[in-house]
């Protein structure tokens, strides 16, 4: 599961000192790249991998190229109309010397949110952007660039008038499809109707009674016109074959280079693709799950289910990496005492794992992600999601050091300030930010998701069971587990953070994360509900602890709200008992109970409250989200036509990787 950057306390990122890397970050170096809309784009750089021995870089280049042979294929998840329309777009920009400027410039920023969001749907609201140019002036584009040599995906015996016309609604029209994962649709709506992603045709809920899927992870459902139910498994010979058969040539190419239970894990990989069943999947994970040491790994398949608003279908993502030796070791020191900490959850001690093994947590330097996990990267991830899987061998869990300093290097200082009560408690964030977010995201990920174990008497896995509601809350227990501990004595112990600082540390996290809950709402600029998981799950948090605990007040001032963290014993008392009561529902997998807590708290807010703080917002003009330019990879190659070195650099240009990245996809 990810650690989503994109609600994380903003003040956090603000305060973020410069991360040390292995080699100190060049100084000046350009980070924010340019802004789009209420997007950010910047540059991430991976120190330390010129540094790498050539077999690693090799390793890392074939896996680079795997990562890029699928990402089509989260394009395709995301829209049925999305390579269309993104062949489309491409086509007018790559031939614009006669496209009328206005519409031009237009056409290149609406794709470049494309490219962001892998698709006309943002990735936060999940709600459709649109060309804001007249659909005259488009067709006129299209057709200039049609006279300078570009082809565009016409169906056969189709004008380009007709093509455009046809995905006309997908372009212009804001209600036509509107929504990319619609969970909550209000009364008569079904949430795989109403949803607008390519992972079911046609289906509603109701269609999937009795129906069991062979594929659930990796598949989409067809309704046929007679009714009858299809499923189309993601394999090879099935859906995606061919993408699919491309990311296995390299997989194949890196296993021949890779160490050897790297080698294994990616030939259980290769194996999986090719047969798609639950069983190789599950020999995959396993094998992944083993390979605990490797110093360059990756993440390539169908994985996060937060696009499907049953939760069942994998998104396809692929992200390579290796390990930053210096920063992980202060993870392994969370990691080690995994069990201390178990020990001591909040909640019944049957639900307490006896054991809890295989947590392994590195701080990793990103080379490049796709699909689920770029442009929009989180910054840190724990897999595999199977959960008998990760009870009986573990997980992973990863830290993505070089994303986080982008962030931190990218945004802009203004922020805290804003929406502090006091200047004391901007000055606390300002200076106990980086700190407090770093140990956030590691106990988030490495003790947070890896703990608990489900009651004997629930049949099957939680996700079953809690539905639609269970990304949220898991990613609630996760948030909550990462604050109890926050103000642990055992973290000054660990030499962690210095006992004499870490009263003023754990306040101004538990001040940050209470104020999250009011500015996340920005994110949202339309309607009157968060559909996005993480941030119900915060909204949920903090909304629960003002109505149960004496932590937080609501307070006004010049017409401005402010949630003002007033009592962190009482803040960090409420987390226990909210983990104790979360955690109960994960165990005994209580759907009545996931739902009450978030219908109540979670999901819906006040619209005044949101357009009072998008307008504080927008007068400090920062962005909502960010999209992250990934580094190059270039082979260089001897006499003998071997590669001899695998050259990394830094495109600082959106645009030239997308046409790149978009022009292998076809090769
Ligand atoms: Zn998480």
């Amino acid at each position: 599961m990810p650690a989503n950057p994109l609600i994380l306390p903003v003040a956090l990122w603000c305060a973020l000192a410069p991360v040390p890397q292995a080699e100190e970050p060049e100084a000046g170096r350009e980070y924010l790249l340019e802004r789009i809309g209420d997007a950010a784009v910047v540059q991430i750089y991976a120190d330390g991998f010129e540094g790498l021995p050539l077999e690693e870089k090799l390793l890392a280049w074939h896996l680079y190229q795997a990562a890029l042979a699928g990402r089509d294929i989260y394009y395709d998840q995301r829209s049925a109309h999305a390579l269309e329309m993104r062949a489309v777009l491409e086509a007018v920009l790559t031939h614009g010397a006669h496209v009328e400027a206005d519409t031009l410039a237009e056409i290149r920023r609406y794709t470049k949110l494309f490219w962001i969001n892998s698709g006309p749907y943002n990735h936060l609201t999940a709600r459709k952007f649109v060309l804001e140019c007249p659909p005259d002036a488009f067709l006129a584009a299209v057709n200039a660039a049609a006279e300078d040599g570009a082809e565009f995906p016409t169906g056969p015996g189709e004008s380009l008038d007709a093509m455009v016309g046809r995905l006309g609604p997908m372009f212009f029209d804001p209600a036509f499809e509107p929504i990319v994962t619609n969970k909550s649709p209000g009364p008569g709506g079904d949430i795989l109707l109403d949803s607008a992603n390519n992972l079911y045709v046609d289906v509603s809920s109701k269609d999937l009674a009795g129906f069991e899927e062979a594929y659930p992870l990796n598949s989409r459902l067809v309704k046929r016109p007679d009714g009858t139910l299809v499923e189309e498994p993601y394999r090879i010979g099935g859906r995606y074959s061919e993408q699919i058969r491309r990311i296995i040539e390299h997989l194949k190419d890196a296993s021949a280079v890779a160490p050897g239970p790297t080698a294994e894990a990616l030939l259980a990989l290769v194996t999986y693709y090719e047969s798609g069943t639950v069983e190789d999947r599950k020999a995959y994970d396993i094998a992944w799950v083993r390979d605990a040491d490797a110093s360059v790994d990756t993440i390539n398949g169908f994985t996060e289910v937060y696009m499907d608003a049953r939760g069942v279908k994998g998104s396809w993502e692929s992200a390579v990496f290796y390990v930053n030796e210096e920063k992980t070791a202060d993870i392994k020191k969370i990691a080690a005492e995994a069990q201390w900490f178990e020990d001591r959850m909040p909640w019944a001690p049957d639900y307490r794992k006896p054991d809890v093994q295989g947590i392994t947590a590195n701080a990793i330097e990103v080379v490049i992600e796709t699909g689920d996990c770029g442009p929009v990267t989180p910054i840190g991830i724990n897999l595999p999601n199977d959960q008998e899987v990760r009870e009986q061998y573990g997980s992973k869990s990863v830290s993505l050091s070089n994303v986080i300093e982008a962030y931190a290097e990218s945004t802009p200082t203004a922020f805290h300030a804003e929406f502090s009560w006091t200047g004391e408690e901007a000055a606390r964030a300002e200076e106990w930010g980086g700190l407090s977010k770093e140990l956030l995201v590691n106990m988030h990920e490495v003790i947070g998701h890896a703990s608990g174990r489900v009651s004997d008497a629930l049949e099957g896995q939680p996700q079953d069971a809690i539905k639609e509601y269970y990304s949220a809350l898991e990613e609630g227990r996760a948030d909550l587990i990462a604050l109890y501990f926050m103000a642990d004595p055992r973290l000054a112990e660990l030499g962690l953070v210095a006992a004499e600082d870490q009263p003023e540390m754990a306040r101004a996290a538990f001040e940050d994360y209470t104020r999250n809950a009011l500015v996340q709402l920005r994110r949202v600029p339309e309607g009157a509900q968060i559909e996005e998981d993480h941030m119900r799950n915060r909204q949920m948090v903090v909304r629960w602890l003002i109505d149960n605990t004496e932590a937080i007040e609501v307070r006004e001032r010049d017409g401005k709200t402010y949630y003002v963290m007033v009592d962190p014993e009482a803040f960090r008392a409420g987390v226990g008992t909210l983990l104790a009561e979360v955690q109960r529902i994960k165990s005994e997998g209580d759907y009545a109970a996931a739902k009450a807590l978030f219908d109540t708290y979670g999901i819906t807010f006040d619209p005044d409250l949101r357009d009072q703080v998008v307008s504080r917002v927008e007068a400090l003009d920062l962005p909502s989200y960010t999209g992250f330019v990934m580094p190059r990879l270039e082979p260089e190659y001897g006499d003998d036509g071997e590669i001899v070195d695998v050259a990394i650099s830094y495109p600082r240009d959106l645009e030239a990787q997308m046409l790149e990245y978009s022009s292998f996809g076809s090769e």
